[in-house]
């Protein structure tokens, strides 16, 4: 945790989820009003085909919904794609660029994931900007190079604390079970801190950094206890309503 930040805990449905599931997200609606919600804040990511309607869920709870992806541009042809305008016309606040699959399966290219931020931007919402090594990348030893040029390539000048999220998600980590050790995440975190102070000043060291890959109720304790890890982003395990709302819960633990 970074002293007087407010955590963030943020699950990203992807390519998952249909109206079916909206009874997850009012459980996780009904699950965060509670005072805790005042310390930490709560968002689910679902589908875009499901955005309006689940904004529309949580009209009197805290829970915050935004979208896994967005445009460059507020509009145009690009057929298949939504803009930062729609999602904030869907009342959503956030939405996530750089998703390590959107690199892999699109080919996003840092410039392209920085484009993406800075169209977030523009329509109101905060951008959570991942980044995070390969496994080819770790066993290289380069994982704090990945960072730098990650972070300095993919955030926008114009990031602020208020405007930005960094999410450090090591791909081997994503949706394998595996997570790396406690100092591992602890060095990782320090490192980005320092990166986004040298560039950023006081704003850089307000701004959240999530760690994501694997997060579970069984880890999340010690892994959202790590100096510097400002939440988490959360895959599969933020389709249940119970191990969301377990993951958020740790934080009446770490902040009582
Ligand atoms: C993710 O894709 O953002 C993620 C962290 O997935 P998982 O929690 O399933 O590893």
């Amino acid at each position: 945790m970074t002293p007087n930040v407010r955590p963030l805990v943020a699950g990203n449905w992807k390519m998952n989820g249909t109206r079916a599931s909206l009874d997850q997200i009012k459980a996780i609606a009904e699950g965060v009003k509670t005072p805790l919600s005042e310390k930490v804040e709560a968002l689910i990511c679902p589908p875009a085909t499901l955005l309006y309607v689940a904004t529309a869920l949580c009209d009197d709870s805290p829970l915050l919904i935004g979208a896994q992806d967005c445009h460059q541009n507020k509009s145009g042809p690009h057929t298949g794609d939504i803009s930062g305008e729609m999602i904030a016309d869907c009342f959503g606040t956030h939405v996530i660029v750089g998703h390590s699959e959107r690199r892999t399966d699109h080919a996003e290219t840092d410039h392209l994931v920085r484009a993406k931020a800075e169209a977030a931007y523009e329509a109101g919402l905060t951008a959570i900007i991942c980044v995070g090594e390969t496994a080819d990348e770790r066993r290289a030893g380069q994982t704090l190079d990945i960072l730098k040029r990650q972070l300095s390539s993919s955030v926008p000048a114009s990031a602020t604390a208020a405007s930005t999220v960094i999410a450090y998600e090591p791909v081997w980590a994503i949706g394998t079970g595996v997570t790396p050790t406690l100092e591992d995440v602890e060095k990782a975190h320090a490192f980005m801190r320092a990166e986004l102070v040298s560039r950023f000043g006081s704003d850089g060291r307000k701004m959240r950094i999530l760690y994501g890959g694997s997060v579970k109720p069984s880890n999340a304790g010690e892994l959202m206890g790590i100096d510097n890890v400002d939440g988490a982003l959360i895959g599969g395990a933020s389709l249940k309503a119970s191990d969301f709302l377990a993951i958020y819960r740790v934080y009446e633990q770490l902040l009582a």
